[in-house]
């Protein structure tokens, strides 16, 4: 990839919760962008005359396929100029320029150990990526369980494709924490009262070395998963691997 920043208008929206949107954009011109199932972007967005300040990040949410067309799952903040942006003003057709996608939040080549995947909200992202990769192109793994948080279940993402992946790979467990919910309903998967931190704590209270742990999201949940697993369960740094949203 020669090119650093790169062209690319928006070529459909969908609504994924009451607060998340999915957005896909069609690289414009011939060099195809590469990427690595977990890596982000940082787009170029008109909410600044300074350009560092017109500048925010998103996980690519698709898996890498050559097709040019990258996936973003985007919730809204509010009061937040580059979320506002996307919820008010982004329409089909829209320009996003974006710089060539980065970051080390990629799995390894070979995969040895399990994997357990800690998110909320759409710090599902890079996971999506990475599974719908293993999937895709039938790459040797353990065991994957990937832990969702959020509220409500109005706020579970990608809900379908997980409940697919489950029946594919018959090694995929996907469960599910809910905060607010009082009543949990009947799914296919596990789903607990209260934030992921319980499920891993639950599924990995034996400390074993073949065991990663991929943690997405914002800093405070992030800060506790590392403090929970190293400090309270014992697990070592190197297992230990993140992304901080913010
Ligand atoms: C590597 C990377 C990948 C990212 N990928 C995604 C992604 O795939 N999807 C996505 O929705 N966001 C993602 N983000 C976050 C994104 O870059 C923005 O920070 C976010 O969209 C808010 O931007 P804003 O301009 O609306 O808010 P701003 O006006 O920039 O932010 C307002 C303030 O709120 C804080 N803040 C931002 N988000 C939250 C939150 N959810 N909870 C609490 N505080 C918050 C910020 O730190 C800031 O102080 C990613 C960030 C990084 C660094």
């Amino acid at each position: 990839m020669t090119k650093k920043w790169f062209d690319s208008k928006v070529i459909k929206i969908e609504d994924e919760s009451s607060t998340t949107k999915r957005f896909w954009v069609q690289v414009e011109g011939d060099e195809i962008v590469d990427f690595k199932a977990g890596q982000f972007v940082t787009l170029d967005l008109p909410i600044s005359d300074k350009r560092t300040k017109r500048w925010r990040s998103y996980s690519i949410a698709n898996a890498p396929d050559q097709s040019n067309i990258l996936e973003f799952c985007i919730v809204l903040l509010k009061g937040g100029a580059g979320t506002t942006y996307f919820f008010e003003e982004v329409k089909i057709g829209t320009s996003i320029k974006f710089k060539k996608p980065a970051g080390g939040f990629y799995l390894p080549e070979k995969i040895e150990t399990d994997l357990v995947f800690i998110c909320t909200g759409t710090g599902v992202a890079p996971f999506r990526s990475m599974l719908w990769d293993i999937y895709n192109n039938e790459i040797p793994h353990k065991n994957i369980h990937l832990i969702f948080g959020t509220r409500t279940v109005d706020g579970i993402l990608y809900e379908k494709e997980f409940e697919e992946l489950m029946e594919k790979m018959p090694e995929f467990k996907y469960s599910v924490a809910l905060s607010r919910e009082e009543v949990l309903p009947e799914k296919k998967y596990e789903l607990a009262k209260g934030y992921v931190h319980s499920i891993y704590q639950k599924h990995f209270s034996e400390v074993r070395s073949e065991v990663d742990f991929w943690i997405c999201g914002w800093s405070n949940m992030i800060d506790e998963a590392v403090a929970k697993l190293m400090l309270e369960m014992g697990y070592e740094k190197g297992q230990i691997h993140y992304e901080l949203y913010g």
